[in-house]
């Protein structure tokens, strides 16, 4: 039987390093379906495809070859098997993404694809709908919140990390915008889901959301024989 751990939050959160360093101490698999929905952007940017273009996208769906694969602890993300890890994360897909996720095609797609990658793991997922609407009945919800000024300020930390250029003032006109459009569109918006355990991480330091959520997992009884 598998086990999933739901991660849902708005953009620079925290959930993405959250997810990794949890699901590294606590041996779940960790699966970043963001990094899906920018696989789907960045395919339709060098496309030149718009979000209006239905046809195309729903090709372009079929023809995608989406990998999530872990190198030597570090999470690498393959387009039709190239690596796609720092060019999903640039301005240009941090500009469009929020748009296309809005689309049912691709979220009809990526719904599947989210299901079946867990399929028979014991998984700790991050994204927007993951407790409300790809696993609603996953073992532990949690929603990881930080004001957005928090989140921009973190954003243009690890965007230097990765070598990407920013500005704090983009970072938060950014997770802003997205966080406007991932909330209200009217399919699978980011919300709380009613039985989420709710953690603001504002003035907490990474390692302590790490312990945090790890505590809540124990809790649900998950490999305590692992820790
Ligand atoms: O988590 P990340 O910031 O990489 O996600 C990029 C975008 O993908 C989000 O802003 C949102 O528009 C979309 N997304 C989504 N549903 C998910 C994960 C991401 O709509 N489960």
């Amino acid at each position: 039987m598998s086990f999933v751990v739901a991660i849902d939050g708005p953009a620079g959160s925290g959930k993405g390093t959250v997810t990794e360093l949890v699901g590294n101490r606590l041996g779940l698999v960790n699966i970043d379906t963001g990094a899906m929905f920018r696989c789907v952007t960045l395919a339709m940017l060098r496309q030149n495809i718009e979000t209006s273009e239905t046809e195309k996208i729903e090709k372009l769906l079929e023809e995608i070859k989406i990998e999530l694969v872990k190198e030597n602890q570090v999470q690498k993300v393959f387009l039709n098997s190239e690596d796609v890890s720092k060019e999903i994360r640039e301005n240009a897909v941090n500009n469009f993404v929020s748009e296309v996720s809005t689309l049912k095609v691709v979220r009809d797609k990526l719904l599947k694809l989210q299901r079946q990658v867990a399929e028979g793991k014991d998984v700790i997922m991050e994204g927007r709908d993951i407790g409300t609407a790809v696993f609603p009945n996953a073992d532990v919800k949690i929603y990881l919140d930080a004001t957005p000024e928090e989140r921009a300020r973190r954003r243009v930390l690890q965007n230097q990390e990765k070598g990407i250029a920013s500005t704090y003032e983009e970072a938060l006109e950014n997770v802003k915008t997205r966080d406007k459009i991932d909330s209200s569109r009217s399919i699978a918006p980011l919300t709380r889901a009613e039985d989420a355990i709710y953690i603001d991480s504002t003035n907490m330091e990474i390692s302590e959301v790490v312990d945090e959520v790890c505590k809540i997992i124990e809790e649900k009884d998950y490999a305590k024989n692992e820790i």
